[in-house]
């Protein structure tokens, strides 16, 4: 690849990514109480061969090293999140101070290694004992939120400049309040749209508490997003696209930028209305620093009679015959040059970070190397399309890879690795893959 790190300019921000969840292990440890993936994990038929993130990375005992090994490799930048039952294991009320100490340790490794701590405040595991009392779904979570995150801020950010207030809040609500396929594993629109409204209004509740606290952090917040194409031209394809595109690129962001909910290209959404009080219009905006995008893929959308609320459905990646990651997730990467031209053209969004992108393929460990010639083409022509948009405009100014490490992927378990470390999960041996020698080149360029 002939693209340099300094294409970008200095001020880019490039680094890797993670989530508590996914890789801190220690589920019980020291205090911490129970979340809803800790719960739903622990079902039967849940999470792919019962699988169970009780240790996942070890990254609760493993902090120090693999802050290390991210500065061997010239990452400077860390995007990771707090558990919120960690910090408060009743959601509420009594602190964990355990909890508390254990982020500072983070926050203080990484900075004295000249590490950047990037924190989400949010990255799906919920407090078990709020989603007892009905979780996002119950408007209270506006309060329990808020107590969670002036907490955080007020003790994390002396050293953090860099906050999200959600990861992905398109995907927890619809994967997790809608299909039941995510911790809590609720379904239907109604648990949907409840949960969908409370959390508009909480990340921009996040948002104005952060800055209260100190009007000099840097504040965002992240969104799932896709490329959508019709599969046909004809004009219910093309209907189904637009409705599509409403609800996976715009349901979450168009409220904080004061455009309410894309009810017009998305009829359905009217029903959240009976969850909206008087006010929460103004309530659902703020002014984010940045905007956190996380793009995979691309969407081929067809229109479809059958499916409730929308008529549209997702035409896979294995039904079209195209390169495509263990996820079957399609091998698409214009894709986020389109969304970044897309996000580009809202007028109040100043500054994008990529804050995900990255891909989960086998990887074979032969003779204590790794080499993933995929991943690593994958990430070039992720940075290459990035590079593209930044020339001709967009204000993007930072991408992060998901994932340092090899992880627990949620629903699928450890199955798809995403890592530029694969991790052993059985021994907790790392082994730096091709595609992460790479990015520690390119970065010490
Ligand atoms: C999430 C990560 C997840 C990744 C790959 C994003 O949706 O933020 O937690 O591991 O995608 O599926």
């Amino acid at each position: 690849m002939n693209i340099s790190k300094n294409d970008f300019g200095r001020n880019f921000h490039w680094g890797v990514s993670s989530a508590a969840f996914q890789v801190e292990g220690a589920h019980d440890k020291d205090g911490k109480g129970e979340s809803i993936w800790d719960f739903f994990s622990n079902k039967k038929n849940k999470v792919y061969n019962g699988h169970h993130a009780r240790v996942a990375c070890d990254f609760y005992i493993r902090d120090y090293e693999e802050i290390l090994l991210m500065k061997q490799m010239n990452v400077f930048n860390y995007r990771f999140s707090l558990s919120w039952s960690r910090i408060f294991p009743d959601g509420i009320g009594k602190v964990n101070h355990k909890g508390v100490e254990f982020y500072n340790r983070v926050i203080d490794f990484c900075l004295n290694e000249g590490i950047e701590p990037w924190i989400t405040l949010y990255h799906w595991d919920l407090p078990l004992a709020l989603e007892r009392k009905g979780g996002w779904t119950n408007r209270e979570i506006i309060k329990w939120f808020s107590e969670y995150v002036s907490f955080c801020i007020k003790i994390f950010g002396d050293r953090v400049k860099h906050w999200m207030i959600l990861n992905e809040p398109m995907v927890f609500t619809g994967a997790g309040y809608f299909m039941g396929i995510h911790a809590p594993g609720k379904k239907g629109l109604s648990n949907f749209l409840a949960a969908a409204h409370h959390a508009v209004l909480c990340q921009a509740e996040g948002g104005r508490i952060a800055k209260s606290y100190n009007s000099n952090l840097k504040i965002g917040t992240t969104f799932s997003c896709s490329h959508i194409e019709a599969k046909t031209n004809s004009i219910k394809d093309r209907q189904a696209q637009v409705k599509i595109d409403a609800l996976l690129n715009r349901m979450f962001l168009e409220p904080l930028l004061g455009l309410n909910y894309p009810v017009k290209d998305l009829k359905v959404l009217r029903r959240i209305e009976q969850f909206i009080k008087d006010g929460d219009d103004k309530k659902m905006c703020f002014n984010m620093d940045f905007i956190g995008v996380q793009n995979y893929t691309r969407e081929i959308v067809s229109f479809d009679f059958f499916t409730p609320f929308v008529q549209a459905k997702i035409v896979k990646a294995d039904k079209r015959n195209v390169h495509r990651t263990v996820m079957n997730w399609e091998v698409y990467p214009s894709s986020i040059y389109y969304i970044l031209k897309k996000y580009a053209a809202y007028k109040n969004i100043p500054e994008i970070i990529v804050t995900e992108s990255g891909a989960a393929f086998e990887d074979t460990l032969i003779d204590g190397n790794i080499q993933d010639e995929e991943r690593k083409l994958f990430i070039q022509n992720h940075i290459a399309e990035i590079l593209k948009a930044k020339q001709e405009g967009v204000k993007v100014n930072g991408y992060f890879v998901w994932s340092f490490t090899d992880n627990f992927e949620w629903a699928e378990g450890y199955k798809p690795r995403f890592g530029l470390v694969y991790v052993d999960f059985e021994t907790q041996q790392r082994t730096i893959k091709a595609s992460g020698k790479w990015y520690s080149d390119f970065l010490s360029g």
